[in-house]
């Protein structure tokens, strides 16, 4: 299948790139942010939700930065899987993904931002003919959602993205630019329980950067990981876990590739702390705590399932420390 022919755009700064969307934005005209294109471009040549304008984020140099504190948006998984720098946590879910020649071109933020995937979506045009589309790409046919049906105004595709727990577990800050300006939140304020939509991102506005505190590297942890095969394959579920265990223990749990979101569950470690949880019991409280539906490879009850082997695995290096 070919890709559609669009209009590219190679801005050298931030400065330029956000003047670039603004306009764009004030002309109701339609386009796509770039970074690695590992994603957009299958999807572009898949027919999926193709724009006829997009500009590539590859040339500014602003968004390149790496240290152990500040990640850049345009910064290569591989580098980021490389890096002296880069926290343990991070540096494992970034390895895990895809496969070196993707890590090579595919960004940070490229991955925060990907677009959320379902089996009756990520399918060849004539795929999705047959089927008769479906709402999130409807090809104006005010189609319906096939996993959950008889209505077109919820898409729950799965966000299938892999660094974004270990992020979260580590409190990261994300920081934005558009139009309007620079503005910047807790990362687990930045995703949005709609697989259309996916995040806050208002028209015109970029991922910058991801900082993290100053004491990043005094939290342990760990990311665990399902998928199809080893290399190459999405996640199909996803658990990151943090820890610091000075004056009292402190711990955090996120997860991916369960919902439309990635997700810290907050409630789940305040209760285990507050009543001494073993490590089974807070994974047996995981497990009951995501939601899965049925639109990715393996089927929602064995991905729950398997929520609560991922975690144990994540807890492991708490062992001693949690019963
Ligand atoms: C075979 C295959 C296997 C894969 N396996 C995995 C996997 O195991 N785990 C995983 O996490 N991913 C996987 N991916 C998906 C993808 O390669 C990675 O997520 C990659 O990090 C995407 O980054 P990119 O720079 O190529 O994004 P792009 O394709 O350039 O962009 C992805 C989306 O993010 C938006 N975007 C990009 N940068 C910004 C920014 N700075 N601000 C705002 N929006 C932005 C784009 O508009 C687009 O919507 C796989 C892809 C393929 C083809
Ligand atoms: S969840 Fe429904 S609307 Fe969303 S991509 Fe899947 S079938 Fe389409």
């Amino acid at each position: 299948m070919k890709t559609p022919p669009f209009n590219l755009f190679q801005p050298k700064s931030i400065d330029e790139a956000v003047s670039l969307s603004a306009k764009f934005v004030e002309n109701n005209e339609q386009f796509d942010w770039i970074a690695g294109g590992t994603d957009l471009l299958p999807n572009y040549k898949w027919h999926l939700n193709t724009k006829p304008n997009v500009i590539s984020l590859a040339s500014i140099e602003e968004l390149y930065h790496l240290n152990s504190t500040h990640i850049g948006a345009m910064v290569r998984l591989h580098d980021l899987a490389n890096s002296k720098e880069t926290h343990p946590i991070i540096k494992k879910a970034a390895s895990s993904i895809a496969s070196v020649l993707i890590r090579q071109s595919g960004t940070v933020g490229g991955n925060i931002a990907l677009d959320t995937r379902c089996f009756w979506f990520n399918q060849a045009e004539e795929w999705r003919r047959s089927i008769e589309w479906c709402h999130k790409c409807d090809c104006d046919t005010s189609a319906d959602c096939r996993v959950i049906p008889n209505q077109n105004e919820l898409c729950v595709a799965t966000y299938q993205a892999d660094l974004a727990p270990s992020l979260l577990v580590l409190n990261a800050k994300i920081h934005l630019c558009g139009p309007e300006g620079s503005r910047n939140m807790l990362l687990s304020e930045f995703f949005e329980l709609d697989g259309i939509k996916r995040n806050i991102l208002k028209p015109g506005e970029i991922i910058t950067h991801i900082t993290l505190d100053d004491d990043v590297n005094s939290w342990s942890g760990d990311y665990q990981k399902l998928s199809l095969r080893k290399s190459w394959d999405f996640p199909e579920a996803g658990v990151a876990v943090a820890w610091k265990n000075d004056d009292e223990l402190k711990l955090r749990i996120a997860t991916t590739a369960l919902e439309s979101i990635p997700r810290l569950h907050e409630d789940i470690t305040n209760e285990a702390l507050l009543n001494n949880f073993s490590i089974n019991e807070i994974a047996s409280k995981l497990r009951k705590d995501v939601k899965p539906v049925n639109n990715t490879a393996f089927p929602p009850n064995y991905r729950k399932k398997m929520v609560e082997v991922l975690c144990k695995k994540a807890l492991h290096g708490l062992k001693g420390v949690l019963s």
